[in-house]
Parts: C-alpha cells; structure tokens; sequence
C-alpha cells in the first residue's frame, strides 16, 4: 500500500491549509476509512486544530473519479490531433469522460504553470500575437492571444476574446450575422482589453527576468499600442526605455529570421496539432471555457513534454526558459501526484476565468457548471 500523510489540512479557514515545507503537516489523526472500487481501502483523517475530516481522496488529481486514466496518455493524444472522440474509442471511455480528464489536466497545468512564473527568472525577449480561431460557430470567431519567450518558445500567458465576424459574407450571412447579435454580442474593444492582460504578464516577465531591458514584439495592430498606452505601468516603463515596444508588418516573410518567428511558429503548430484548430474541422470548440481548458493542457505538453525541436536532443521549452532547470526543481514531473488546490494557487487574470470558467460562450447566458472541488 502506498505511504500517504496529509500534506496540509482541507478546511481553507484553518491554520495548517498552508503548507510549509520546513515544519510538515502533523496536527492530524487517523479516522477510519473505507473502501472504493477504483482505488481500493481510503483512509480517512481529522485535523485536530480545527475539526475538519478528509480523506486520501481529498488530494488526489482523481477526487470523485470512479476510473483511473492516464492523464499522460489522453494529453500526447489531445496534441497529436486526436478528437475528442477519437481518444474516448482508443481508451475505453466516453467523451464526457475525456473532457472531464481535460479539465482536470488543465488546472494542474494552470497551477504548475503559475508556479514556475514565480521561479523562472527568463534571460529572454518576449512575442505576442493573436491566433484566429472560433467556438460554436464561424460566426463568433476568436482571438488566443499568445505570449511567447523569443528563444525559449515557452508559452507565458495565453488569453481569449469573442470578436465579431467581419470579412465578406453573402447578404444571407449578413442577415444571419444580424440575428445572432441580436441574441449575444461580443464585447467592445475585446482585443485591445485581451492585450492588457497579456501585457501585464509580460511585465511580470520583465519583473521576474535577468535583463535591464525588455523588447517586446508584436505585429502593427492598433489596439496593441492603445493597450499599452492606457496602462500607467506599462506606459511609463517604455517612456523610461526599460520596456520596448518593437513592431513588425504581419506581411514580413515568415522566416525564422522574423522576429514574430515564434508566435507564427505556435500558430502552425497549434493548427497541427489541436484538432479543433485545423482548417475546416468539425470537431470546433462548442464552449470557451472547454477550448481553453484544452489550450491549457495542450501548452502543458508544448512547454513541459515536448522537445524544443526535434533535432536538438530532449530539452523541452521549459529548460530554454529557465536556464537552472526550475521545471525539474520544482517537481513538475509529479504533476499528477497531487491536486492542486485553487485555495493556494495564485493565479492571473486569464488563468482565473479558464480555471473557474468564467468565458462566456456565445449564445450562451447561464455560466457553465463547475464542480465544488474545483474552488477547495
Ligand atoms: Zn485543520
């Protein structure tokens, strides 16, 4: 039987909900346990500071699953092109089952992900640009902005907004556009407000960085710059030419020489291999929140599992970013070992709404269901 204690009490209001890693948890009784089909006896246990019971269950990345799966498995799948319900027929289960693992994949990535920001100390420039894509139907199409290291290709933010179809349409689909937005519109301003937050990310990678300055490119987009312009931060670090704001036409040829190289890298990357995003798919996102949990995990496996090209050995995006290796220090290859616990993640404005699923879909005005024990 596997050896378990408690890492910290459950209950967030108690004094042992934080962990230290100098004094471990130890205010703790065994309390019984009892016994499931999947994982076999579960012990039970009381804290005796404050009361509260929980279970081995409690901490597992599986709390309330009644099947194991590999959840290394369902994310190589989910990044080589396989549908949803490709991956359900290839592992026995039903597709409901899979996005469940999705979703539960993508907070431990989010959590690892927000962990290492506080850890890494890149040496590096940053790219962003916006990815096109839709969810639920082409006439609600998307922008996933992307925050990328210049050398390292590691992903340090990524945001959504809902845009209006624009681009030419026969007058049926004008009419049709007209009905729909009478029903659900999309914000206005969305990619300059999208942009902010991930300009603010790239202040953290200048905050947590090696370097005086930091360059961060992008292509010629007008909102880009009124962003930046409208944040007193971010404005008054690049009047100080601490942080600087370089553009390039998104007409350059898209050579390795490009500046914008890594994002229009991840552009056809993400187009290979996230079956959602390819051309004239019909597996497309149906629900923001799901398309962004799928991003999540699928970043996971660009930055952590995936070598950073294919011909220069295993090291992985992550290891260019972070030169002292912070991934391995900082134990994400027991990623499954543990739930991550919302309660002691700290996470950015874009993470909160994909781990809370706060996107609104299109079409859609109930906010989708979350399981309690995703905020514990
Ligand atoms: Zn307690």
């Amino acid at each position: 039987m596997e050896s378990f204690s408690p890492p910290f009490c459950a209950c967030a209001s108690c004094i042992h909900h934080q962990p230290h890693p100098s004094s471990p948890y130890c205010a703790y009784v065994p309390w019984g346990s009892y016994t499931t089909k999947a994982f076999g006896r579960v012990p039970r246990y009381r804290c005796t500071a404050c009361g509260a019971t929980f279970s081995r269950q409690t901490f597992r990345v599986d709390y309330y699953a009644k099947r194991i799966l590999s959840y290394q498995d369902i994310i190589q799948r989910l990044s080589s092109c396989e549908s949803l319900s490709a991956i359900g027929r290839a592992v026995g289960a039903s597709t409901d089952t899979i996005s469940n693992r999705i979703s539960r994949a993508a907070r431990q990535a989010l959590a690892l992900s927000a962990d290492l920001s506080a850890f890494m100390h890149p040496d590096e420039d940053v790219v962003a640009d916006g990815f096109e894509s839709f969810c639920r139907s082409q006439y609600f199409p998307n922008n996933i902005t992307l925050l990328v290291g210049s050398s390292s290709q590691y992903v340090y933010a990524a945001d959504h907004v809902t845009l209006r179809r624009k681009g030419r349409m026969t007058d049926q689909q004008k009419k049709r556009r007209i009905k729909l937005e009478a029903q659900w519109k999309p914000q206005p301003r969305g990619i300059e407000k999208s942009f902010s937050r991930i300009a603010y990310e790239a202040l953290r990678v200048y905050v947590q960085g090696k370097r005086p300055m930091l360059t961060l490119w992008t292509d010629e987009h007008q909102s880009y710059t009124l962003a930046l312009a409208r944040s007193p931060h971010l404005s008054l670090l690049i009047q100080q030419g601490l942080i600087r704001h370089r553009m390039v036409s998104s007409r350059a040829a898209r050579t390795k020489k490009n500046p914008l190289f890594p994002v229009n890298y991840l552009d056809r990357e993400l187009r290979k291999d996230l079956h959602e995003h390819a051309r004239e798919t019909v597996c497309f996102g149906r629900n923001v929140n799901r398309q962004m949990e799928r991003l999540s995990v699928y970043l996971y496996w660009h930055n952590m599992m995936k070598s950073h090209r294919a011909r220069e050995g295993p090291r992985n995006n992550i290891e260019y970013a972070s030169n002292k290796a912070a991934g391995s220090e900082r134990g994400w290859k027991q990623l499954w070992a543990l739930r991550a616990w919302r309660t002691l993640t700290e996470l950015s404005d874009s993470m909160v709404k994909t781990w809370e699923r706060l996107w609104m879909t299109p079409l859609t005005e109930k906010r989708d269901y979350l399981p309690w024990y995703a905020l514990m």
